[in-house]
């Protein structure tokens, strides 16, 4: 296939996942169909296809007010959060060690400036979990308010281009909490002490996601995992993080079809990078526990196809010969930079042993901190060079094929 025909092939499963499907939140039909439609394609190219289902939430919600006397703010339900309808005092907290003197229960608490400066880890989480957070996390369970306001400024570190940020986003944390600007929270404060109204009108469904893998051989041993998040956040259609992945690791069945392999492949579809618990990605662990050191090689995509620049592969933990391959591959593509390391799905290969191999768009990752794009609406389809998609897994496969 030439890069013509590939580039063509890799829009229209673009156009499927960002356009026909949009938003795949966790636990959404629409996730479901994006699943479906990865199993669909590597059943085509003749991959055998293993569906593990996993237990997750979905989430709505009708919106929230909040409203002081005659006075109403703009608030937004966090999400994953449980609805609220909280009537009580105000009590706004800029600190942890006022947070740790204050008689919360009851109140509606404000946490502004400093102590929401960043988002909090889901008590979950199973990959990070600072001990601050912890603690801050225990300190409002223990002191039981009836519900929590956070006011954030712009974080792109921490909540990609969101702004304002849901401090908690959390389906295990049970304190109904909405979220609002910091400029918003400045004018809240002369609230404080006073009655408030706060309703929330969200929602927490059970329902259900998967991962789809697909293989050829039998073999696990020595295995190369290429592995791409089909999830997004809330309110996006995730081109680049992560459809672009997903239409990689597609185009990947179909360019690898009838290669005899040298070394199994496993292709997997994650899902969950971009939810509160990471579902997915803590089932494959799960699966693996012990069984990590049959893997010969992570490459995992994320953020590939960015308008802007080149594309990026950063090498871990490479063994000589495998890093020696990468230079040869970037010495081929011009188009492909050596990049920085970052932090995504490859990194539990990582805490597991394993190397792995990262693609991604140079200009995003040398912009993660002040980047304004991801888990945004401006993630579309409209900021992706379709060019540089093709030539991500054009790299891929040559590496593999190198092997
Ligand atoms: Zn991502």
């Amino acid at each position: 296939m030439d890069k013509k025909g590939l580039t063509e092939k890799i829009k229209s499963h673009l156009q499927v996942l960002c356009s026909e499907i949009g938003e795949r939140r966790v636990g959404s039909k629409e996730n479901r169909k994006a699943t479906d439609y990865a199993k669909k394609v590597l059943g085509e190219f003749g991959w055998r296809t293993e569906v593990t289902e996993l237990s997750v939430i979905d989430w709505t919600t009708n919106g929230a007010t909040l409203s002081c006397n005659d006075l109403s703010f703009e608030v937004f339900s966090a999400h994953y959060s449980l609805g609220c309808s909280a009537k009580g005092e105000l009590l706004a907290i800029d600190t942890v060690s006022k947070l740790e003197q204050a008689e919360i229960n009851d109140k509606i608490v404000l946490l502004y400036g400093e102590i929401a400066e960043q988002q909090i880890a889901p008590k979950k989480f199973p990959f990070w979990n600072p001990e601050e957070h912890q603690h801050l996390i225990s300190l409002l369970e223990k002191g039981k308010p009836q519900a929590i306001i956070t006011a954030t400024e712009r974080n792109a570190a921490f909540a990609g281009g969101v702004y304002p940020f849901p401090m908690f986003e959390d389906g295990d944390f049970d304190i109904p909490s909405v979220y609002m600007k910091d400029t918003e929270g400045e004018k809240l404060l002369s609230c404080a002490g006073q009655t408030v109204e706060l309703i929330s009108k969200a929602k927490r469904i059970p329902e259900t996601a998967f991962n789809v893998i697909g293989r050829k051989s039998n073999e696990t041993k020595n295995r190369i995992a290429v592995t791409a998040h089909i999830d997004t956040k809330i309110d996006t259609p995730g081109a680049i993080d992560n459809a672009t992945g997903v239409a990689i690791l597609l185009m990947l069945a179909e360019i690898l079809k009838d290669y005899s392999q040298k070394y199994p492949i496993e292709l997997v579809v994650l899902n969950g990078e971009d939810y509160y618990c990471t579902p997915g990605q803590v089932k494959y662990v799960e699966q693996n526990t012990d069984k990590f050191d049959d893997i010969l090689l992570n490459i995992n995509i994320d953020g590939a196809g960015y308008k802007e620049g080149f594309s990026c592969f950063s090498a871990f933990n490479l063994p000589e010969n495998l890093a020696k391959i990468l230079r040869e591959i970037l010495d081929n593509s011009p188009e492909i930079a050596e990049g920085l390391l970052w932090y995504g799905d490859h990194s539990l290969f990582l805490q597991n042993g394993c190397s792995a191999i990262a693609v991604s768009s140079q200009w995003l990752i040398e912009n993660m901190e002040c980047q304004e794009i991801t888990h945004t609406p401006k993630d579309n389809l409209g900021i992706i060079n379709y060019d540089r998609v093709a030539e991500c897994a054009i790299g891929i496969a040559e590496l593999i094929k190198k092997m």
